[in-house]
């Protein structure tokens, strides 16, 4: 036994010029852990946080990297890119940070809510949903029967997690919020818009290519066979969009991700001001990823702190909604559609605080 995996190691090292470092039985085990992303464990979002309460609820959701639910063209291409054999032309994963180069075409996501929601909880949707259309070009829109590729709204008890961008071989997309009380569990507001940009097309910002000069990874921390959430893509899978490494961003990871010992599992190398992985907001750098993944207009031309870029700073500041990076965009409405009587103007700002009555029958799935 001992010879057959020295032998493998080193038909590993004989394998492993460069590009390709990957032995077989790392591969293998990659393939073994998207396949489990993949399946239906069943465990509910509430047991998931008692293992690790310190990690958030995306973060404990079971899916890869946490909550990204990869489709079949996705895990295989990730493997080819995992073992080093994708070819850099392949046009079903080139432009990203993002997981491929799908965008929504027209800028619209087209959606429909499964009959499981409540009217605070929908509302609560739509307030992320608007915030998005408000800070971007995406556009929302509710599925015609007729339509086949669109995302649907799910409230299933395992967690919060999405699909990564616009698949239309794969027809109907999936967000699912683990149904909770507005401000409580997959129905934060951050967490809500941050299942949104997966589906926009984003995936997390420390699996990006030079997430190593900002980010240490404390592997011994990680729980056995979680690994692989932490693995990093190249520039052929993701793309930061020409803006630094954010910290803040809504799509990083906290410290306490996957962890095995409630011991940190990543640290930020650069003082992050307590900002890695935090739940609060949304960055505008966030937003500016968002608006140039879809060529929003003016977002590759808006002015960005050109110092901070030229001193290599990796930390944008978040400055409030009055510095929205993006200016031109349009106005007004930004979920035209909504029925009337779902319409969220009566939402109220900062709805994380909105109290609403316990709907415990509804939630006594599976
Ligand atoms: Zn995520």
């Amino acid at each position: 036994m001992w010879s057959s995996l020295v032998l493998l190691s080193v038909v590993g090292c004989a394998l492993a010029g460069p590009p390709v470092s990957r032995t077989k039985d790392q591969i293998e085990s990659f393939k073994a852990y998207l396949e489990r992303s993949r399946r239906d464990d069943g465990i509910r979002i509430e047991s998931r946080m008692l293992a690790n309460p310190k990690a958030s609820e995306w973060e404990n959701s079971g899916k890869f990297q946490g909550d990204i639910l990869l489709n079949d063209e996705q895990a295989e291409y990730l493997v080819q890119e995992y073992s080093g054999t994708a070819s850099k032309s392949d046009s079903a994963a080139r432009n990203a940070y993002i997981l491929g180069n799908a965008r929504w075409p027209a800028n619209t996501i087209i959606y429909e809510f499964n009959n499981e929601f409540t009217n605070a909880q929908v509302n609560a949707i739509y307030a992320a949903m608007r915030e998005i259309s408000a800070r971007t070009c995406i556009r929302f829109r509710r599925r015609e029967r007729w339509e086949t590729v669109f995302v649907r709204i799910t409230g299933r008890s395992d967690g919060c997690y999405a699909n990564v961008g616009y698949w239309p071989r794969m027809g109907v997309h999936t967000l699912n919020l683990a149904r909770a009380n507005p401000g409580q569990g997959c129905f934060t507001h951050t967490t809500i818009i941050h299942e949104w940009l997966h589906i926009v097309g984003f995936m997390h910002m420390q699996s990006t290519h030079n997430r190593d000069d900002y980010v240490r990874i404390l592997w011994q921390n990680i729980s056995p066979g979680m690994e692989h959430n932490f693995e990093k893509y190249g520039t052929n899978v993701v793309n930061n969009m020409g803006l630094p490494y954010e910290y803040a961003s809504n799509m990083h990871y906290g410290r306490y991700g996957f962890s095995v010992n409630r011991q940190a599992t990543m640290l930020p190398i650069y003082n992050d001001n307590g900002l890695m992985g935090q739940q609060q907001f949304v960055t505008g750098w966030d937003w500016l990823r968002a608006n140039r993944h879809y060529n929003c207009p003016g977002a590759w031309s808006a002015p960005i702190n050109a110092e901070e870029l030229s001193q290599g700073t990796y930390l944008h500041e978040y400055k409030g909604e009055e510095d929205a990076v993006i200016e031109d965009l349009p106005q007004g409405d930004v979920v035209e559609d909504l029925p009337q009587e779902e319409q969220v103007a009566n939402v109220p700002q900062g709805f994380e605080a909105e109290k609403i009555s316990m709907v415990e029958e509804a939630r006594q799935d599976e």
